[in-house]
């Protein structure tokens, strides 16, 4: 047996791409993130407005969401050669003679998205005052996060699909505690062993540490976790999120009566999800336990 279980299923789910956490999908592990995807279409809510994202977003949307504060050691920023022709062609040429070409690098406007749901707000925004009722959101993107791994349940470029409530806080807190009570149901019908507990983010630095316990303490975010393998420890495959009212101000997103918008997501690993599948109940999904079968249609 392999020293990490997960590595076994690796050679059937994906193929290397030279770069740890980024893969080529296989047909089987295409299959069943199409069910997948299916499955939680039908738990979303029906008045849900449809986004896609590209796996780029813009900077300055990112910078002013204070994504810097939170989380800067896991961004990726898109670099291209700027100038002349010369220029570029002198930094392109380096590479031949076994030089840098990458000191010539220089931001663009854009970056990596590192969570579905930071491109929405602004699109949000634009429409104006928030409605009676608020907005409900269907959304996905290819998501990244500078954090190299040779482990399959921790990816540099994975999927995110997420449901995104804005509205009065209590219609917020209400979409959330709807969410959280539909998560045992959900683990439920794909036989996928869980827990569901109170988390803190890997916020970087000490002031981070800070923030952490802050969003311990008020409870802003919960996770479903899954054991892949019996006694291990449990990766984080949804999260529940609470962003009390920091998207409606920094996005200036107001009721008629000038109340700020508070927000909510919830959070679908689409890979991790996947692969806890896999690792729970094997490699061929016709082995599966009929519930999880019946639920993904597999
Ligand atoms: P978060 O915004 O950190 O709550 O992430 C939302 C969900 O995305 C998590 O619950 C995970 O399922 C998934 N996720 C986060 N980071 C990674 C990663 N490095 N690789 C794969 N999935 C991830
Ligand atoms: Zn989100």
């Amino acid at each position: 047996m392999n020293a990490d279980p997960l590595a076994d299923l690796k050679p059937e789910l994906f193929r290397p791409m030279g770069a740890d956490g980024v893969y080529a999908r296989t047909a089987l592990y295409t299959r069943v993130v199409e069910a997948l995807e299916n499955f939680i279409t039908s738990l979303r809510e029906p008045e849900s407005e449809f986004l896609r994202f590209p796996p780029v977003m813009s900077r300055g949307q990112l910078e002013k969401s204070g994504y810097l504060g939170s989380f800067p050691n896991l961004l990726g920023c898109v670099c291209a050669l700027h100038g002349s022709e010369a220029s570029i062609r002198e930094s392109a040429d380096r590479l031949l003679t076994g030089g840098d070409w990458t000191a010539s690098l220089g931001p663009t406007e854009l970056v990596l998205t590192p969570a579905a749901c930071y491109p929405l707000y602004p699109i949000a925004a634009a429409r104006g005052v928030l409605p009676a009722g608020g907005w409900l959101f269907d959304i996905e993107a290819d998501c990244f996060r500078r954090e190299p791994s040779v482990h399959l349940d921790r990816l540099q470029s994975f999927r995110m699909r997420e449901f995104v409530r804005i509205g009065l806080p209590e219609e917020i807190v209400e979409f959330r505690e709807r969410y959280l009570a539909k998560a045992p149901l959900i683990a439920a019908d794909l036989a996928l062993p869980h827990s569901i507990e109170v988390a803190n983010d890997p916020f970087f630095g000490r002031v981070g540490q800070v923030k952490a316990v802050s969003q311990r303490q008020q409870a802003l975010k919960f996770e479903l976790l899954i054991p892949y393998h019996p006694g291990a420890r449990p990766t984080a495959c949804m999260s529940f999120n609470y962003h009390r009212e920091h998207f409606g101000t920094v996005w200036n997103i107001r009721d008629g009566g000038g109340v700020l918008a508070h927000t909510s997501c919830v959070a679908f690993g689409i890979d991790r999800l996947a692969v806890a599948l896999f690792a729970v109940h094997g490699l061929d999904p016709a082995r599966w336990p009929a519930t999880t079968r019946r639920a993904l249609g597999v």
